[in-house]
Formats: structure tokens, sequence, C-alpha cells
């Protein structure tokens, strides 16, 4: 209900500021950017200059300020054709860089190269655009912008030019069957919870799991591995599907989405399989290929757990694990 209002309250405002600015330059060549937000303007600049754009607001001014109050739900906003962008000061401090920086080349997107959102997904159901936004329909609104890793230069692109060529990535499928060559490291099995403490780097590997999934609506099972500082998870949410993202700055950053939670072979989740090989790291449910990432720099470690509320569920049933090294 709340993001409802807040769609037509945006909505108001675009209509509202299209209407006003038919015809007025009045006080718009002022740049007034909160010191806080102009990284990210030099940033959009210089992506713009890479991809022939000229941007100095010279023109047209740029105004960039905190809002005290709450944007009815939104994390900034765009007066469109005033150059004129707010951002929602308490939700600031709680993004990761990865978050603040996508934020800024959104309303960027609306206020300085004047485009509206864009709502289309790849088959792989990641988005087409870094616009997308209200109105979403349906379940939309939980697919995360994958604005990460190798997939940020296509973003980018296609802020810069919407008629950007699908990326090779919303393509790429993986072979769960293929051949390797594996070297075991560890196996364990029949354990509750999976806390894994690695101390030989390896660069290429295999971490798969078989579980049988608690399905409880308030238990949730995540997966997590990398290095701290820089680590991915996945985590599931009965009747609800699951996310993959990265954590940086000690926050989850959710990249990709599903909702599909049970069809894997027909039946629910009980492998995960997370291959790092040849730069790129893969992850399967099932034997089936959902999403691929960057390589990770490190692997020190990896977890797996579930929990019932807060509570750590010492029901869950982990058969087997095993790490392999792949030569
Ligand atoms: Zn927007």
């Amino acid at each position: 209900m709340k993001n409802y209002f807040f769609f037509l309250v945006c909505l108001l405002l675009i209509i509202g500021s299209c209407a006003d600015n038919g015809d007025t330059d009045i006080g718009t060549t002022t740049y007034d950017v909160d010191p806080t937000f102009e990284p990210y303007v030099q940033e959009f600049i210089a992506e713009g200059a890479k991809r022939g754009h000229n941007i100095d607001f010279s023109d047209t001014g740029l105004r960039i300020e905190f809002s005290e109050t709450a944007l009815e739900g939104a994390s900034g906003l765009c007066y469109l054709g005033e150059h004129h962008i707010i951002i929602n000061k308490e939700n600031w401090f709680r993004f990761s860089e990865r978050f603040r920086s996508f934020l800024l080349f959104h309303e960027l997107g609306h206020c300085e190269l004047d485009r509206r959102h864009r709502n289309e997904q790849f088959s792989d159901l990641t988005w087409k655009s870094i616009l997308r936004g209200s109105p979403l329909t349906g379940i939309q609104d939980r697919f995360p912008v994958s604005f990460f890793g190798f997939r940020k230069d296509y973003y980018i692109d296609e802020l810069f030019d919407p008629n950007t060529p699908d990326p090779e990535w919303s393509k790429v499928q993986f072979d769960y069957n293929e051949s390797l060559n594996r070297k075991n490291i560890t196996t364990k099995e029949n354990i509750n919870r999976l806390n894994e403490r690695y101390t030989t780097p390896l660069n290429q590997y295999e971490l798969e799991a078989d579980f049988t999934l608690l399905t409880a609506a308030n238990t949730r099972t995540r997966v997590e591995w990398g290095a701290s500082g820089l680590s991915y998870y996945m985590y599931i949410i009965p009747g609800w599907g699951y996310y993959v993202g990265v954590t940086l700055d000690n926050l989850d950053n959710d990249i990709f989405y599903s909702n599909n939670t049970t069809l894997f072979n027909d039946k629910p989740i009980e492998k995960i399989t997370i291959r790092q090989q040849a730069d790129v790291t893969q992850i399967f449910i099932n034997e089936q290929f959902i999403f691929h990432l960057d390589a990770l720099p490190a692997l020190d470690y990896y977890q797996l757990e579930a929990t019932t509320g807060d509570a750590f569920d010492t029901s869950f049933d982990i058969e087997r694990f095993e790490l392999n090294e792949l030569e």
C-alpha cells in the first residue's frame, strides 16, 4: 500500500515538473552539489566521457541535496527537467558504496540524460537497465539490479545508450556435467551446520553440499563463501525464493533473485554447487546452472547454516559436503 502511494507521488512529481519546464531556464545553470555526492558525479562524468558524452553541467546546472524526510519509500528522486536530485539521508548512510553509485547513476540517468524507467528483463531475469523503477508489477520489485562486477560495464553502456546490444553474460550457460579433474580436499557427512576455514588458497575449486531444505516459513538457509571483506552468499526463503549477492562493506548486496524454489528437477532445493574456474564463479542448484559472478580473489571460508527465527536450527541436515580442488 505504501509503495503504491509512492508511485502516485512520484508520478505526480514527474508530470508536475515536466509540465512546469517547457520554457524555464531561471537559475538552472547553478551547480550546487552536496560534497558527499561529488565523487559519484565525477565518476558519472568520466564514464560518460569514455562513451563520447561531454558532460559538465555548465549548460543546465545541477543540484543534489539530502532530504531529511522520508521520500515515501524511495531512496532518491529526480525532478525531471530541473536537474535536481534529492537523496534520503537516513537511507544513504545505510548503503554500501556499490549501491550509492548505482543510486546516483540511476538518478542522473533521469536528470541529466532525460531517461525514464525501463522495466525489461533478460531471459535470465536480470534487468536490462539500471533505470528499472516504478511502476513495478507483481513480484518485480524483488529483483535487484545486477550492477556489480563484470555486469557493470554493460549497465553503464546502456545508461548512456539504450540501444546497447544484449550482453553475453545474459545468455551464458554452464554445464553441470562438464568433465572436471577433482582433487578432494574435504568431505563431511551428516552435520547440521558448516563453518569451514581454509588456510591454503585455492583458485579453482568446487564446493558442493547436499541437504534437506527446511521449509517452515520463518526459516532461512544461507550459504556464504569467500574472504572477509569480499564474499558471496545465497539465501533461501521458503515460499518466496532465493537471492544471490555479494557482501561489501559488511553489508549484503543482493545481485540476483529467483522465485523458483521447488521446480528444479521437480524437487525442492537440495543441492548447491559452487565452482570457481577460468575467472568465473558458477552457481548451480540441483545440478542446474543458475547464475555466475566474477571469480573471488580468495577462499578463506565456507558457511552453510539454517536459522529459524533468530536461532540456528539444529534439525538442519547436511548429508554431504565436499570441497574439491579443480585441476
Ligand atoms: Zn527512477
